[in-house]
């Protein structure tokens, strides 16, 4: 449940002999703001020698569902509304084939460029044709991409910023598998524990970009926080107001936010 950021396949692929880097500004995919229609695009997707089960399938879009239910609550909250009506789905009959499916294991090094991968295999010439069709088919003025894959692992998000490829990473969107690394049921709140990952949240719990200390006053200031910690209880969770500064729900953030960036570049 890592923010996989472009940022951490470069960090490890170059040196920074090279200073000043240009990784461009962040947020600066098809999520743009957790505010008013987002359109979801929900895709199944299985290695060549498994196959999910259709009621598995209905089993993840009802936690979906439940999900983002829960961050409409959390929206108003903050005085905000967000609608999740629209939505579409690639894979629901037949499994999207991928070669190969990395498990996720929070390293940081993840792919990042699955949601084209999927997009091209279900047909799509070019992933921004998707986005093109969301802008002039739907009222919605953000699209995300939920990845359903088949297996085991940690889910993680993939973010993209305006130093990388529009093809390839401008459609955002996040990977969440069938089960955890242990092979139990996935949390419920994993899935907007993503989502909130696609519009700038931080992680507050200790990642490869975030910091032990940080976690450690996270768990004194918002325990309840989804960002810190994962529920099969949607209701025992909050979004805290560090992550409703990122996600842009509060306006009125206070200097000592800036403290939990962490490591974390985005
Ligand atoms: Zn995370």
């Amino acid at each position: 449940m890592k923010k996989i950021t472009i940022f951490a396949i470069l960090f490890i692929s170059i040196t920074f002999s090279s200073q000043g880097q240009d990784v461009g500004k962040w947020r600066a995919g098809s999520p743009f703001k957790l505010t008013g229609g987002v359109y979801t695009l929900t895709c199944f997707v299985s290695r060549p020698d498994e196959e999910w089960a259709y009621d598995a399938k209905i089993k993840k879009l009802n936690v979906l569902k439940e999900n983002q239910e829960w961050i409409k609550t959390q929206a108003l909250k903050y005085g905000f509304s967000v609608d999740f009506s629209e939505s579409g789905h690639l894979g629901l009959k037949e499994d999207i084939k991928l070669p190969s499916i990395e498990s996720g294991t929070g390293s940081g090094k993840e792919p990042v460029n699955l949601v084209s991968q999927v997009l091209y295999k279900a047909g799509y010439k070019s992933t921004l044709d998707l986005f093109d069709w969301v802008k002039h088919h739907t009222k919605a003025e953000n699209l995300q991409v939920i990845i359903f894959a088949k297996g085991q692992g940690r889910g993680y998000s993939m973010a993209s910023s305006s130093a990388m490829n529009k093809e390839k990473y401008f459609v955002e969107g996040t990977v969440l598998y069938e089960t955890s690394t242990s092979g139990k049921e996935s949390s419920t709140s994993a899935i907007a524990h993503e989502i909130l990952h696609l519009y700038g949240a931080w992680d507050l719990y200790k990642t490869f970009c975030q910091t032990a200390e940080n976690e450690k006053k996270a768990r004194e200031l918002f325990p309840n926080s989804v960002m810190l910690k994962v529920s099969n209880n949607l209701n025992s969770l909050e979004v805290d107001k560090v992550t409703a500064w990122r996600i842009e729900w509060n306006n009125e953030p206070e200097e000592w936010y800036e403290s939990f960036r962490g490591d974390c570049r985005q």
